[in-house]
């Protein structure tokens, strides 16, 4: 094969190499933002169990608290009760009294509901904080696998640079700038592959002649369509049997 021919088919792999680093680690920073989003939404799932615990801490001392008063009110009634000189009176302290007793059960039961909701929130907060520790495993290995992959890339982009710089250097500059300029003008790509008489890349079929050129692999020759530069891949020798014409 003709030396520039096949610096030019390298040079098309090095920049595909160099153009699949880069869109993988500008891909990185989205994938790092799920693992910061998928830890902030178990951290959220936390905060919000414990606020809810917190809001029925603060309505269970408001219901101890309206208890007490209402004991402290049926207490003293019971103390006034002795010193009532007439029936009337005593009937309506009865009834008094009888209406601070439901208010007490009325907050002993309430007071017995968020027992059992306690119970359910310490549940709820135990298994969302297991969850958060187990994402918190999870991520900080994807982060880790993350940060690995872009040191990797990285390293991939400076070795592939280095040997594009090389291979360029090697290059006569008419091969360069042909090369240069198709790769402008088709999305990077100026070698193609020339395969049963077709281009590979825009798949218009050659001139029989110009294939016979490709064949040959002894020069830059253009695809007529879309000029990238062609190459052939001989078939493997078939270990001496005929081969079809
Ligand atoms: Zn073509």
């Amino acid at each position: 094969m003709h030396p520039d021919l096949e610096h030019l088919i390298q040079l098309q792999d090095l920049d595909l190499a160099v153009d699949r680093a880069r869109r993988r680690i500008a891909e990185l920073p989205a994938a790092q933002g799920t693992l910061e989003a998928r830890l902030a939404a178990r951290s959220g799932s936390v905060a919000d169990v414990k606020e809810r615990i917190a809001a029925a801490q603060t309505s269970r001392r408001d219901i101890e608290k309206e208890l007490a008063a209402v004991q402290g009110r049926l207490s003293k009634y019971k103390g006034q009760l002795l010193e009532l000189k007439t029936n009337k009176e005593y009937q309506a302290m009865q009834k008094e009294m009888t209406v601070a007793e439901r208010d007490v059960r009325s907050h002993e039961d309430k007071l017995l509901e968020h027992m059992e909701h306690a119970e359910a929130f310490a549940a709820e907060l135990k298994a969302a904080e297991a969850a958060l520790k187990t994402e918190q495993g999870e991520v900080s290995r994807a982060q880790q696998a993350l940060d690995a992959e872009r040191a990797e890339l990285e390293r991939e982009l400076q070795r592939v640079i280095a040997a594009r710089a090389e291979l360029v250097a090697r290059l006569p500059r008419e091969a360069l700038m042909l090369f240069e300029r198709v790769a402008h003008g088709r999305k990077g790509i100026a070698v193609a592959e020339a395969r049963d008489g077709l281009c590979t890349l825009c798949h218009v079929r050659l001139r029989p002649q110009k294939f016979n050129e490709v064949r040959r692999n002894d020069g830059l020759h253009q695809c007529d369509s879309c000029t990238r530069i062609l190459y052939f891949v001989p078939p493997p020798a078939t270990g001496g049997a005929a081969r079809p014409t």
